[in-house]
């Protein structure tokens, strides 16, 4: 039977443009179907990227695409605690201020240079399997045919649902309505906290000077208020809206033209399985919880380079189809607690005493170094440690970028993987490493490095003569006396050996 690509992503939110862009990059021939006719995102959603996932940008070249257009920010807080990662060791330390519609268009404009086709304006309604591929069926009543299909359709999910993989977690305990419109009066500006929760309006346009967020004078503002009860799950109208505001703020400041209403709540979710067969989930479709710590976009951006690099690999039949279980086993734990952490962020917001004097306590806590370096690494996805077994520090994290000299002179380590190709960087006297049978796969890269080895929480760790980076920045294998291997680790992460 005929295929219409090899792999097919239903959704272009920034999951499904990020998973597309790393198909394209390794030669994939992958397409998107998406329902929305163009690019364009009502309201903002989303507020930025934490520091690894500009790192995976940077990975592939287009971080500046990003930068040029954000503003770098400390914006990170828990428990009232601002968690500044200016010292964390990474060339990025910091968030980045960008709207989701912003973050999408860049991410499109980048996907459509790599040349991926992106049916819009049509719906996934359905898709069946069988043991070669998926018959995806579309809301125009056409027909396309792929060796696989991936749901980056959101937390509602269509995918998810008809693959019957179940989605256990809570149902919300609280909502707010988020909006943005005119308004007739001068509001009050900024957040404020009161028994029902937080509440915030602040204007679209800002600014960040000396660290700080200074909202436009003018313009449209963004409103987020707590709802009273748990809203319903129909959409919510400018009344509701302004009902709300007069609830919390006494007034409504003459609210009027709103381009977008929505609701949100402390719904935790996550799907059982990231794969069934020949479908897999990533992104919201995979994973849902409260935005607080705004973890959702880069949890799902940063499932997408997992995936991506996997999923090229089984469609180009340099792996067995078992790498894609590392997927789920690497990425599933990494939503986990990310669901945790947000689970603990509504708590902690709860407004009874015995909870003012837990948010105080842990607010002490994250004001020592330690913990505040091993939280914020975690809050800003720069701590994830793959579980591959016993070894150096640096197996199953991510590889610092590191400024190498080589014998064409200097380069950074994450220069080594814009083409998204496994490097072994060799930083011994002499190489010694026979990597003929896959270097046809994987490029062998002789540097030398006198700096420190650092890593965000852990701190120095010993300089390892040689490691193995997969696609995704995380290394594989480390070359150390007590760390043998090589050969294998080859064979686990990039397929077994070419022949002779
Ligand atoms: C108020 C709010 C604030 C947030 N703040 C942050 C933040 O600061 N930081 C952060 O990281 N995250 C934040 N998030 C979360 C973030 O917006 C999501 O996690 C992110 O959009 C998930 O991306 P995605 O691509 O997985 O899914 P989505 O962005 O939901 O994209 C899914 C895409 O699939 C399309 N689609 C759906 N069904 C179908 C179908 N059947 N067929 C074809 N196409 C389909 C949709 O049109 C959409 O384009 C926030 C969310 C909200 C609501």
């Amino acid at each position: 039977m005929t295929m219409d690509a090899d792999v097919l992503i239903a959704g272009a939110g920034p999951t499904g443009l990020m998973l597309a862009s790393e198909l394209a990059l390794a030669g994939v021939d992958v397409a998107i179907v998406e329902r929305r006719e163009s690019q364009a995102l009502a309201g903002s959603r989303a507020g930025g990227l934490h520091s690894r996932s500009i790192e995976m940008l940077d990975q592939r070249g287009i971080a500046d695409r990003f930068l040029a257009e954000g503003r770098p920010v400390q914006v990170g807080q828990f428990s009232g605690v601002a968690l500044d990662i200016s010292d964390f060791p990474t060339r990025h330390p910091y968030s980045l201020g960008l709207w989701q519609n912003h973050i999408e268009r860049i991410l499109a404009g980048w996907v459509d240079e790599l040349r991926v086709t992106i049916h819009r304006g049509r719906k996934v309604t359905g898709f069946s399997q069988d043991d070669t591929g998926v018959d995806v069926e579309l809301s125009d009543g056409q027909r396309l045919r792929a060796r696989y299909l991936v749901g980056c359709d959101g937390g509602r999910s269509r995918i998810r649902k008809a693959a019957g993989i179940e989605f256990p977690g809570w149902d919300p305990t609280t909502s707010s309505l988020i909006a943005e419109a005119e308004l007739a009066e001068e509001p009050e500006l900024g957040m404020r906290q009161d028994a029902r929760g937080i509440h915030g309006i602040g204007r679209v346009e800002y600014e960040i000077r000396d660290g700080k967020v200074v909202f436009a004078d003018s313009g449209p503002v963004r409103v987020m208020v707590t709802e009273a009860q748990v809203g319903p799950s129909s959409e919510p109208t400018l009344r509701d809206l302004s009902e709300a505001l007069v609830s919390v703020y006494g007034t409504d400041y003459g609210i009027h033209s709103p381009t977008w209403i929505s609701r949100f709540t402390d719904m935790t979710r996550q799907a059982a399985a990231y794969r069934k067969g020949r479908v897999l989930l990533a992104g919201d479709a995979a994973h849902v919880h409260y935005p607080a710590g705004g973890q959702g976009l880069n949890t799902g951006v940063q499932d997408a380079v997992n995936l991506g690099w996997k999923l090229a690999q089984v469609v180009n039949r340099t792996s067995p189809e078992s790498l894609l279980d590392t997927y789920h086993a690497e990425r599933h734990p990494v939503a986990a607690r990310v669901l945790r952490t947000t689970m603990a962020h509504v708590a902690l917001g709860r407004q009874d005493e015995r909870t003012a004097a837990l948010r105080v306590t842990i607010a002490e806590l994250l004001r020592s170094d330690e913990p505040r370096r091993r939280f914020a690494a975690v809050m800003f996805g720069l701590d994830i440690h793959y579980d591959l077994g016993a070894g150096h520090q640096l197996l199953g994290r991510r590889m610092p970028d590191l400024d190498l000299v080589t014998a064409d002179g200097p380069l950074r380590v994450f220069t080594l993987l814009h083409k998204a190709r496994p490097v072994l960087l060799n930083l011994g006297v002499s190489s010694g490493f026979d990597i003929a049978p896959w270097a046809d796969r994987v490029q062998l890269v002789n540097a030398t490095y006198d700096g420190v080895w650092e890593l965000p929480a852990l701190g120095a760790v010993t300089a390892p003569t040689a490691v193995l980076i997969r696609p995704d920045g995380y290394v594989a294998w480390v070359g150390e006396p007590t760390q043998p291997g090589l050969a294998d680790a080859l064979t686990t992460w990039f397929g077994p050996p070419a022949a002779a």
